[in-house]
């Protein structure tokens, strides 16, 4: 990957952005896109929007969702420490024992949480999963008012864990998903920049896509595209555990995955594998029987409807801190959403 790249990779993925609090992540986006973009702006909702070519026909939006999970501050108690919720879907098994850092207005402070020690713990207790309610962060507060003089209610926390590069192409982070496609939907459009195609294209980072795809419900209205393409992750199944009958043979370093079933849009997947055939990129196929759950889905329900396809990246580990990707099907992600874009012209029709 290309040195500019990666560090814009590392840059996105490390930001802290839990839904709803997707600021940083979206610094970094504008950043970044605003060196080739015609235009970059940021929505009342929050997603951020690098447009190329505006006047072109057709309207194409590409979405990747730049939230990621978290926790949020509900409650601080009078010992000085920080109850919590989710924002997104958790394994609570996963939060016990990590290191977090609560973003509040005076920065971001490190904080852990903590679980009663093994020895403390009776036999029922070692066999139970604690709920996420019953976990709390240790900020190293005296009391409640140290606690609340820096830490106010409605506080985002993220786990304490960066970018890791692991061997043979592979890496390793929290917040792949989905900040790595907000990084592809960027560097596809940065390679149309360099070889304009005739669309119109809008590339969205979204927010609130963990808690129910929100944001790009209102940015695909905003934006009004008859061809839209998501970009997400999707299940690896080479590791242990993963049943390939409920998920398909799904390998990271074996190329982007495109989506079949209702959510997608025929034609559009036939471009797509077509693209990916004529250009030499490897894909994998996946098959979901209805809506999937990424933004593609409110995308194709927008207004009267959007020709949409989704593209994916093989991920271990969804959802947990150590999320594990290759690096190569990140690449080869946006090559083929450029490469797609560049075949887009009015004559086509979608109607399938
Ligand atoms: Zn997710």
């Amino acid at each position: 990957m290309r040195a500019e790249s990666l560090a814009f990779l590392k840059a996105i993925v490390n930001a802290p952005s839990p839904s709803g609090y997707e600021q940083r992540a979206a610094e970094v986006y504008r950043a970044y896109t605003r060196e080739f973009a015609d235009r970059v702006y940021t929505d009342v909702m929050g997603n951020t929007i690098a447009v190329l070519n505006e006047t072109g026909t057709p309207r194409v939006m590409f979405a990747g969702h730049m939230d990621e999970i978290g926790f949020i501050v509900k409650h601080i108690s009078d010992e000085g420490f920080l109850y919590f919720g989710p924002i997104g879907g958790h394994d609570p098994i996963i939060a016990v024992g990590q290191r977090v850092l609560v973003h509040t207005k005076h920065g971001s402070i490190p904080g852990v949480i903590g679980r009663k020690p093994v020895h403390l713990l009776d036999d029922e207790d070692r066999k139970k999963v604690p709920q996420l309610h019953e976990l709390w962060i240790d900020i190293g507060a005296k009391d409640k008012a140290d606690a609340a003089s820096v830490v106010r209610i409605g506080d985002p926390v993220t786990i304490a864990v960066e970018f890791q590069e692991l061997r043979n192409g592979f890496a390793t982070a929290r917040g792949f998903d989905n900040k790595m496609g907000a990084f592809v939907v960027a560097e596809a459009l940065r390679l149309l920049a360099e070889d304009r195609p005739k669309a119109a294209v809008f590339a969205v980072a979204t927010v609130q896509e963990e808690i129910g795809l929100r944001g790009a419900r209102t940015s695909a209205y905003g934006i009004d595209a008859s061809i839209g393409i998501a970009v997400d992750v999707t299940h690896a199944s080479d590791y242990p555990t993963v049943d390939k009958r409920r998920v398909g043979d799904i390998r990271p370093g074996k190329g982007p995955v495109i989506c079949r079933g209702a959510n997608i849009n025929p034609r559009v997947f036939e471009l797509l594998v077509e693209t990916a055939e004529a250009e030499g990129i490897p894909y994998q196929l996946e098959a979901v029987g209805g809506g999937t759950g990424t933004d593609a889905n409110a995308m194709q329900l927008n207004k009267a409807g959007m020709a949409t396809g989704l593209i994916s990246v093989p991920l271990r580990y969804m959802h947990t801190p150590c999320e594990v990707l290759a690096l190569e099907d990140v690449e080869n992600a946006a090559r083929l959403l450029a490469a797609f874009t560049k075949r887009l012209n009015s004559d086509m029709d979608f109607t399938p």
